[in-house]
């Protein structure tokens, strides 16, 4: 096949395909790869309509500024559009001083520039107030895994190991539709006699494939999680010599599962006590078995502990640590994995390392070439950064990359009237956003087959993404539009726009760290068709699997943290008696920014619905495919109704991909996660009614 070997520009299962050349005026051609075992040949709709994303109508090709607030965006020249960033930038630091302007990333940026964005924060503008996305995303996991194994690295081992399970237990995910080609491997598992054990409150398209669908009200996640543990121990599939030999903390966890026996497990989830047996005996059935979770288990106002029970019931089966079985977390967003690693997060620098810790900030600080004192250290986490903004104290500025807060961020109304409240907004994009809409100066920048970079996928394996055409004429790809500013705004150090360079330097900073890249290389990943990290030398393997010989805890051992039940922040009552869940579906993808824009999923799901069951549409007069108001403390939404017992009578679904009337995000509940600091997305209190009702 000749043509450029790449991968998808969307999920963290990070597909391969090849990208070749259709003829004039005709979009790229898609064509799958079967040398990647992540996609093994298939692609997802999103996936093969990609390239179609590359040349939608409203490209942006010139930067934009308007000159005063109300006053249109208008075509500029690039050094017009900096050279006012980096005046505004210095003007806002000498007056309020370097935590003036802030910075916010994403977790579809690659390798490089989420390395390069982190370093341009702390070096150039000398601020703490960086984060991403990502903190909406899979940072609950995250949090969890590092508490539990001293280390976050989404699955434990390469996606073909799960072909081998026992059993697969998929807590709040929906693969069939979020990434539909990992339903292979979930097939596989089956195929061989394994089962599949599905934890949704929606009867999905995943759940559809399940053995067992347990269908838990939504927020009492962790109440199941310790019922299904207090089974373990009540029918003695506690693998003891396993927690003796390899855990700590398993008494204070066993305590606090005594007290979920299944009755009231029942009561609480409305899961029936033989599902919750099952579930727990086709886990316990063998010894290769796993536990998954995604956006469902986390993204909660205790999303850290509620993802921590599920651990807990994995660690005391003896599952993580054993080739071919764990915990693992199946991440979202194209390089949700590498992206949490290299330092846009507000307290992380690159490799995994704390910012607050002396040690890191000294290894970075002599990579940087900048006084290890001069860094700034950890600042506020996406939602309260965001909401933040304008406010006295808060920052004045923010230069934002590879996202779209005004229809992903919860109270997304909230967010709206920060951006909008700033001296100086500046959004780099491909297209115009929502955000990009708001914004004061508009970078036009190159995406995905324009550019090439590094993303690490799912399981922790580091991938080559490559050009296959050049971006069009006046756009810069985010390195360059970095480097740039960096030497407007006079920062010390070396800026590089090629990829290639940024990679040199990410490895060289992330040495040591837990996220260590210094021994992969573009020609490693070349060769091997990519590498794991940790990999600390290039004459080291990589590490498929980490935690076979341990634990990165400093005792080798994981770490079991009991948790209780205390339900969701908000809980229905007369004035808001539904509970509201969100979520994704096949044609879109996050925001829609680019999936909206691509013809073939516009016409697939072209617009914002809510699910609801027959017995609820009933008893408030809703038919199907009318519109319908959804209320909630926040804000309000309008959508059509799609009537379907796949929801449970007390839960409504919104996807949230769509702006305006019918976001989704306007209703969001952003009470975080105290460890995490990730909002609520998955679960808040609503009233529906007719639109016509208004
Ligand atoms: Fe792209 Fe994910 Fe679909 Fe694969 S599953 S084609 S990576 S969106």
């Amino acid at each position: 096949m000749t043509g450029t070997p790449t991968h998808c520009p969307y999920c963290a299962l990070q597909c391969g395909m090849t990208l070749t050349d259709a003829g004039p005026g005709a979009p790229l051609a898609v064509v799958p790869r079967d040398d990647v075992p992540a996609n093994r040949g298939g692609l997802c709709q999103k996936g093969w309509t990609s390239a179609e994303a590359l040349t939608v109508p409203d490209r942006l090709t010139a930067p934009l500024a308007r000159e005063a607030k109300g006053a249109p965006l208008r075509p500029c020249t690039w050094d017009e559009a900096l050279d006012r960033i980096a005046e505004a930038a210095l003007r806002l630091r000498g007056a309020h001083g370097p935590d003036a302007v802030a910075v916010f990333g994403g977790g579809g940026l690659t390798n490089e520039k989420a390395y390069q964005l982190g370093k341009f924060a702390r070096v150039a503008l000398r601020t703490s107030q960086i984060d991403y996305n990502g903190r909406f995303c899979m940072s609950s996991a995250a949090a969890a895994g590092n508490r539990a194994f001293g280390m976050d690295r989404g699955l434990p081992g390469p996606v073909t190991d799960l072909a081998r399970a026992d059993a697969v237990m998929l807590v709040g995910g929906n693969p069939a539709e979020t990434m539909p080609p990992f339903m292979r491997h979930l097939a596989d598992v089956r195929e061989r006699g394994g089962a599949l054990v599905v934890v949704d409150p929606r009867r999905t398209a995943t759940a559809r494939q399940a053995d067992l669908h347990l269908r838990p009200v939504p927020g009492t996640d962790l109440a199941l999680a310790n019922g299904l543990l207090h089974i373990a121990l009540a029918e003695g599939l506690v693998d003891e010599p396993y927690v003796a030999a390899r855990t700590s903390g398993f008494e204070a966890v066993r305590t606090v599962a005594n007290a979920y026996w299944p009755e009231r497990v029942e009561r609480i989830t409305g899961v029936p006590v033989p599902h919750l047996r099952e579930a727990v005996r086709l886990l316990a059935r063998g010894e290769r078995s796993y536990v998954l979770t995604a956006r469902g288990a986390e993204q909660h106002a205790r999303g850290t502990d509620m993802v921590g029970a599920f651990i807990n019931l994995a660690l005391a089966l003896g599952l993580p640590g054993r080739p071919g079985s764990g915990y693992g977390c199946l991440t979202g967003q194209g390089n949700g994995q590498g992206g949490r690693e290299h330092g846009q997060k507000a307290d992380q620098l690159p490799g995994y390392r704390s910012i607050s810790d002396p040690r890191a900030r000294e290894h970075v600080a002599r990579v940087w070439g900048v006084d290890p004192g001069s860094l700034p250290g950890p600042g506020r986490s996406a939602y309260e950064l965001l909401t933040a903004l304008g406010t006295d104290g808060g920052p004045k500025a923010l230069l934002l990359f590879g996202s779209n807060p005004v229809v992903s961020a919860p109270r997304a109304a909230a967010v709206e009237e920060r951006l909008a409240a700033l001296d100086l907004l500046v959004v780099a994009d491909f297209v115009p956003s929502e955000t990009a809409l708001l914004a004061d100066v508009v970078l036009p920048t190159a995406q995905w087959a324009e550019e090439s970079g590094t993303m690490t996928n799912l399981e922790g394996r580091v991938l080559r993404r490559r050009r296959a055409v050049a971006p069009p004429d006046g756009v810069r790809t985010d390195l360059a539009v970095l480097a740039d500013l960096a030497g407007r705004l006079g920062a010390p150090g070396k800026w590089s726009d090629d990829p290639a360079e940024v990679f040199e330097e990410l490895r060289a900073a992330s040495a040591g760290g837990l996220a260590d890249y210094a021994g992969i290389t573009y020609e490693r990943i070349e060769a091997e068709g990519g590498v794991f990290w940790p990999c600390p030398s290039e004459d080291h393997p990589g590490t498929p699997r980490p935690f076979l010989d341990g634990f990165a805890t400093p005792d080798g051992r994981a770490r079991f943290v009991p948790a209780e039940h205390g339900g969701p922040a908000e809980d229905v009552d007369g004035g808001y008696p539904v509970y509201l869940t969100t979520g994704r579906v096949l044609a879109q993808y996050q925001s829609g920014a680019q999936t909206r824009r691509v013809r073939a999923l516009a016409e697939a799901e072209p617009g914002p619905f809510v699910e609801l069951h027959p017995d609820l549409a009933e008893r408030l007069g809703i038919a199907d495919g009318a519109d319908v108001r959804v209320t909630s403390r926040r804000g309000a939404a309008t959508a059509r109704a799609r009537v379907t017992d796949a929801v449970r009578d007390d839960t409504a679904f919104m996807p949230f991909h769509w702006p305006g009337e019918g976001r989704a995000n306007s209703l969001t509940n952003p009470a975080l996660d105290p460890v995490s600091r990730m909002p609520e997305f998955k679960v808040c209190a609503v009233r529906l009614e007719p639109a016509a009702a208004e």
